[in-house]
């Protein structure tokens, strides 16, 4: 198969190919791009293969960046542009189910090829726009399939992070996996546990946040590899609402927010569980909030200094989180309230601490309780934001 026309972000690449071929070397277009491209995909980055050694590629150009010499990794810069050059390469000494101990460089492309973990992440495309597929990955994306290269058990045994890898493409690119490829997840979904947490939750996001979720998440519980990743463990019918949400988060936040909705993890071992998949404290954070508003909600209708508290951004987080959950909230009702308040964040208010001690109100607590008092009675439409009316009021107390 070939390429009539290259897109134009290979068709920017092209120099930096033809310079490595000018050097003697073979160079290919390879891994994800070449993929997106033949579905009509956005793509992000082109990644180039070459038979040049990392030192001839820094070579042949003037700017480049060590990325990861050691895996045979050069950055290239070109015209305003930065590509990753690998050298092909095999992988050797899977020692303990997760990446290889060391890189081997090779000649061929088509060794390079047969390390890579699905047959649609397999193809590789030269200068001319043709198509270079050894293990019918071209096939696999015509039918929509994930398919491990070569016999999938031994390649899970040689990297588990693939396995996770195969249901986030599920979910990202809408495919199915093929039968072989499941069964050998459902019979080795245990190696999981030996890579480390932050892969494992990189792909997990991904694979949440795709728009395929809910069916992926439906083969990553079926499959058991639910149970090797933290805090799953036998907790499968609690999960098993992922599939059939009314659709699926797109915000990050949304997720973990969702998934310890569905778990039924107290608020107070919310920040126990985030640290267990190693979120950061500001992710961590940000849905522990989302989690007290959904509870409000849940609760009560929120008054106007509720809604102000919870300030935008966590409350329309929230209104998407209880969507997805089907949870009976006029969420519109919500919106017009947030976007009808007179003030919507504390900066704009007309008056600060300073203004209340040129009051005459000393510095200290009763500082603080008039300030939040005037706030609310402004917030609840009771008191104009205007000096003047914040006046009067303070010599009415
Ligand atoms: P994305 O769009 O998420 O970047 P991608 O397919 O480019 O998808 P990368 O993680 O960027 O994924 O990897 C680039 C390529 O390297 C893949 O397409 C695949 O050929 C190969 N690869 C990446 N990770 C593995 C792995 N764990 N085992 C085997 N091959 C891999
Ligand atoms: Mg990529």
């Amino acid at each position: 198969m070939k390429l009539k026309e290259l897109p134009e972000v290979f068709k920017a690449a092209l120099p930096v190919l033809e310079r490595l071929e000018n050097g003697g070397f073979e160079a290919y277009f390879v891994g994800g791009s070449v993929r997106d491209i033949l579905l009509g995909r956005h793509i992000h980055d082109v990644d180039i293969a070459t038979s040049a050694y990392p030192e001839e590629v820094k070579k042949l150009f003037d700017k480049t960046i060590d990325t990861g010499i050691q895996h045979g990794t050069v950055t290239v810069l070109y015209d305003g542009e930065s590509y990753e050059i690998t050298t092909f390469r095999t992988e050797s000494g899977y020692q303990d189910f997760r990446r290889p101990d060391h890189v081997t460089f090779v000649q061929n492309l088509d060794e390079d090829l047969k390390r890579r973990d699905f047959t649609i992440n397999a193809l590789a495309m030269n200068t001319q726009g043709e198509i270079i597929d050894l293990f019918n990955g071209l096939e696999d994306l015509e039918n929509k399939v994930i398919r491990a290269v070569g016999d999938a058990e031994t390649r899970f045994h040689e990297d588990a992070l693939r396995m996770m890898r195969a249901v986030r493409f599920m979910s990202q690119l809408k495919f199915n996996l093929e039968e072989k490829t499941e069964q050998a997840i459902s019979d080795n979904h245990q190696l999981l546990q030996k890579i480390s947490v932050e892969r494992v939750r990189d792909e997990f996001v991904k694979m949440g946040l795709g728009p395929n979720a809910r069916k992926a998440f439906d083969v990553f519980l079926k499959t058991h590899l639910s149970e090797d990743v933290p805090e799953f463990a036998g907790k499968r019918d609690l999960l098993e609402i992922f599939p059939k949400l009314k659709f699926s988060p797109t915000m990050e936040t949304s997720l973990w927010s969702i998934v310890i909705i569905l778990l039924k993890i107290q608020n107070n071992q919310i920040a126990s569980f985030m640290k267990k998949w190693k979120n950061s404290n500001a992710m961590t954070n940000q849905v522990e909030q989302i989690i007290a508003c959904f509870d409000l909600l849940a609760d009560r209708v929120p008054s106007d200094y509720e809604i102000f508290k919870v300030g935008k951004q966590v409350l329309f987080n929230t209104i998407d989180v209880a969507n997805i959950l089907g949870q009976p909230i006029n969420s519109n009702a919500l919106i017009d309230r947030y976007f009808a308040l007179p003030i919507k964040s504390n900066d704009e208010l007309v008056i600060d601490g300073r203004f209340l001690i040129e009051k005459g109100i000393n510095p200290g607590p009763k500082l603080g309780e008039t300030l939040d008092k005037v706030k609310k009675e402004v917030v609840s439409g009771n008191l104009r934001n205007s000096q003047d009316a914040i006046s009067e009021y303070l010599e009415s107390l």
